[in-house]
């Protein structure tokens, strides 16, 4: 729950600095080693937002692939999890150095 508050106190703030009224649209960035449910997020989005200026708001997820960097290869690749070795020499763990973001990417606002 507490990134659905952050994504609340974001939106809130926005609204207070930019004057709008309505939040329309919510694009949040969730990647794939972030280690959040898309779908329990979408489901606690409409509890959430109920009452507030993003109330009826539509969610968009974008999820940015898992990627990891091998010392041994100096390589990066897609991983699907935080834990997958380097698919080309297997060498575990990999740097991870992407699909952890977690953040409100967009508003569209009316
Ligand atoms: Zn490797």
């Amino acid at each position: 729950m507490s990134l659905m508050e952050g994504m609340l106190h974001i939106m809130d703030e926005n609204a207070k600095a930019q004057g709008f009224g309505r939040v329309r649209t919510v694009i949040l960035e969730i990647g794939k080693l972030a280690g959040v449910e898309v779908e329990a997020l979408r489901f606690a989005f409409e509890a959430v937002t109920e009452g507030s200026i993003a109330e009826g708001a539509t969610l968009e997820i974008e999820e940015p692939q898992g990627l990891g960097w091998c010392v041994e290869c100096e390589r990066e690749s897609s991983i699907e999890t935080r834990y997958d070795p380097c698919p080309l020499c297997g060498k575990v763990p990999l740097a991870i150095t992407g699909g952890t973001e977690m953040r409100v990417k967009a508003l569209d606002v009316e």
